[in-house]
């Protein structure tokens, strides 16, 4: 499809819109573009600047689909991205790291492979697309307030040029990422006790990237902790973000500040700190705690949540931008649904509910599962009955799981090894319910 410009960036906000879109990552830049394909007046209000930087550079295959269709699979295969083809598992010890080539079948702009991203980069291309589309985008515009009336909202107070606007709207989106605009002001938001993690990182240049053939794939790195790796994914032909994550007690208990913890971390596992030997340091640490969490609720009246601020998982198998993308196609499809009077509010975003839960809950069986016994993952993925299931769901096809029956014969063999006394495996079990 080719993008048809429509109106230039807009500079002084309306005073009353059909779906205010808050946030304008990934999330809130599609939801923008399939609104303004299907012609409904919305408008994009971001607080910062782009570029603004953000973590969360590997992208997972199925994200083709959605660019393919809202036209930006092109722009971002032109853009000189790197290709992504798959991942690599090292274990602890650092021997006989596992590789696993993890490719898209092409139906989507004929590529069979997805991308590392710059996110700064990558966010303003996909922000700039949807106002190629017609979006108005508004940066620089802050959400700080809602009103509502009989428990509905009726506007959004918004900070922009110096001023106080109060923007009338029929919807809202909320696509403020892990800020969780109205998830937090309508206490949905629930703290997930299973995985409360903490990542430190930074951009390095020189680090050795291992056999040439699986140079560009991510790179997750186990330490010897619960809950413990690093991400090492190419930036471009210089530079890699290493990324370390741990449990955030752990880094509490240790007492070490950010960069001590770092150092610590990036030591543990022996390939990793031979890849990191000619390697240097090019960029400010940066952390990132505020997760994993769920929402009581993903929809309200007159409101949705997607992305981020609907629901954060661990990021280890790199899910969330294909999730914000997705939940904004199937947010904007049921908008598009009530506006042209197809269906009711309640029933659209009820759909929407269950179609998103259905995803991150898959994404997140799947997580659960595989850190609660890593070994078995590895082995699975090598049988030729599982591999493919593993690899669609790697890839990020979680939205219809029938047929995939993979996890629940992982939760049996786990069973089984738990309730065998003695058995080899138990040692690495970790302990999560599953
Ligand atoms: C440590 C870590 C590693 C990760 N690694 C990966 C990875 O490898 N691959 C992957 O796909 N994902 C990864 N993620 C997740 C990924 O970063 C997010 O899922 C993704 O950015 C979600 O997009 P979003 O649009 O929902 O939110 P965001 O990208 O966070 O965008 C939200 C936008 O809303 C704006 N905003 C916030 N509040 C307001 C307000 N009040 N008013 C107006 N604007 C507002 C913000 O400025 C921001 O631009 C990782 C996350 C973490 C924490």
């Amino acid at each position: 499809m080719t993008p048809t410009p429509v109106t230039p960036t807009a500079r002084r906000l309306p005073e009353e819109t059909t779906v205010a879109i808050l946030g304008g990552g990934p999330a809130g830049a599609t939801t923008a573009c399939y609104l303004a394909m299907a012609g409904i007046d919305h408008v994009v209000l971001e607080r910062a600047h782009f570029p603004r930087h953000h973590v969360g550079e590997s992208l997972v295959g199925a994200t083709n689909r959605i660019f393919d269709e809202i036209g930006f699979l092109e722009k971002l295969d032109a853009a000189g991205f790197p290709r992504k083809q798959g991942a690599v598992w090292v274990p602890k010890s650092g021997k006989n790291p596992h590789a696993i080539r993890v490719v898209p079948d092409k139906t989507f702009g004929g590529l069979d492979y997805t991308f590392h991203v710059d996110r700064a980069r990558f966010d303003h291309m996909l922000l700039d697309h949807a106002e190629t589309l017609g979006s108005p985008v508004y940066q620089g515009a802050l959400v700080n307030g809602v009103e509502t009336r009989d428990g509905r909202i009726e506007s959004v107070q918004v900070q922009h040029e110096g001023e106080t606007h109060t923007l009338r709207t029929r919807f809202v989106v909320d696509a403020t990422g892990r800020n969780t605009f109205l998830g937090s002001r309508f206490r949905l938001l629930q703290k997930d006790t299973l995985f409360d993690q903490y990542a430190v990182y930074a951009y390095w240049k020189g680090v050795g990237r291992g056999p040439e053939e699986t140079a560009g794939y991510i790179h997750i790195h186990f330490l010897p902790s619960e809950r413990g790796w690093v991400w090492q994914i190419p930036i471009d032909d210089e530079t890699t973000s290493i990324g370390v994550v741990t449990e955030k007690a752990d880094f509490q208990r240790n007492g070490q500040d950010s960069e001590a913890h770092y150092a610590h971390h990036l030591a543990r596992n022996p390939e990793l700190s031979r890849r990191l030997e000619q390697a240097t340091r090019v960029s400010n640490l940066r952390s990132e705690g505020n997760y994993s969490y769920s929402m009581r609720e993903l929809v309200g009246p007159g409101y949705l949540l997607v992305g981020d601020a609907a629901r954060f998982v661990d990021p280890i198998f790199s899910s969330g931008v294909s999730v914000a993308i997705y939940s904004a196609k199937f947010a904007a499809e049921q908008i598009a649904h009530v506006v042209a009077g197809e269906r009711p509010e309640a029933e659209a975003f009820g759909a929407y509910e269950t179609q998103m839960r259905a995803g991150v809950e898959l994404w997140y069986d799947f997580i659960k599962v595989y850190y609660k016994l890593q070994n078995l993952f590895t082995y699975y993925l090598r049988k030729p009955e599982y591999r493919d299931q593993l690899v669609q769901l790697l890839q990020g096809n979680v939205y219809d799981a029938r047929g995939i029956t993979v996890l629940e014969r992982l939760r049996e063999d786990i069973r089984r090894i738990e309730s065998t006394p003695g058995h080899v495996l138990q040692e690495g079990l970790s302990d999560i319910p599953i």
